[in-house]
């Protein structure tokens, strides 16, 4: 009887180291793709992965949802999209993404601007303080900015257009004296062709009503956030 009780507690307890082996927990310093650049800018703008799905590899980052609708941006777990009115749009977890880059964002170095700095002087910032121009770098700025220019587009029609051509569709939107967050990354040149090279960064304001993607902006006052990673997984679209 005692030896039966026993057998099945060790039983129980095998099951339960098994299933803590198995649960796959995202590496919180991996950045995850939805898709290639290259497959984007040929058009392909339907994906599979839903925004629940996306949640799973990280709680902050940029990309489309499908149609190519919007400019996407995601910090602390929330998810945002500007349409082409200029306005944020929560992102409803059964949408679905073409493209999209994320990762559970953890601060390696916070950098604080106190002296008006334009995107260009932002950059000179954030790569001093680069480990190396070769890793990837997930970058989040909170702050008073007197000028943000941004850019998003329409959702796109089926036969859909290559990149280059719905691009001509985008609207330019210019905020003055707003509060808010820029979320984005940083990708090594010799990433081109798999994600985009550079900086690729989007807006929200605080109150979550307008954004787009960064074209040009002045900071008033703001803190950066840098949180480093040398690794990239990728889904590729199954068309
Ligand atoms: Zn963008």
């Amino acid at each position: 009887m005692m030896r039966d009780v026993l057998i099945k507690v060790l039983l129980v307890s095998l099951i339960f180291i098994f299933a803590g082996c198995t649960e796959k927990k995202p590496d919180r310093d991996v950045i995850y793709q939805v898709s290639v650049v290259g497959a984007l800018s040929a058009g392909m703008y339907d994906g599979d992965i839903t925004i629940a799905e996306l949640k799973e590899q990280g709680d902050f980052g940029i990309g489309t949802l499908n149609g190519f609708d919007g400019e996407m941006a995601a910090f602390d777990g929330e998810f945002y999209t500007v349409r082409a009115d200029g306005v944020a749009y929560p992102v409803g977890d059964d949408e679905m993404t073409p493209f999209a880059v994320v990762t559970f964002f953890d601060p390696d170095r916070v950098i604080s601007i106190d002296n008006e700095t334009d995107l260009e002087g932002l950059k000179v910032l954030l790569e001093d303080s680069f480990r190396s121009r070769n890793i990837f770098y997930a970058i989040r700025v909170d702050g008073d900015f007197s000028y943000m220019k941004t850019r998003a587009g329409p959702k796109q029609e089926k036969p859909y257009p290559p990149l280059a051509e719905a691009k001509k569709d985008q609207r330019i939107f210019e905020l003055k004296d707003v509060r808010g967050t820029i979320a984005g990354f940083f990708s090594p040149e010799y990433a081109g062709g798999i994600t985009i090279p550079g900086y690729h960064l989007h807006f929200i304001t605080d109150s979550g009503d307008a954004g787009g993607h960064v074209v040009e902006c002045i900071i008033r006052k703001a803190t950066a956030a840098i949180d480093d990673s040398d690794a990239l997984l990728m889904t590729i679209p199954e068309y």
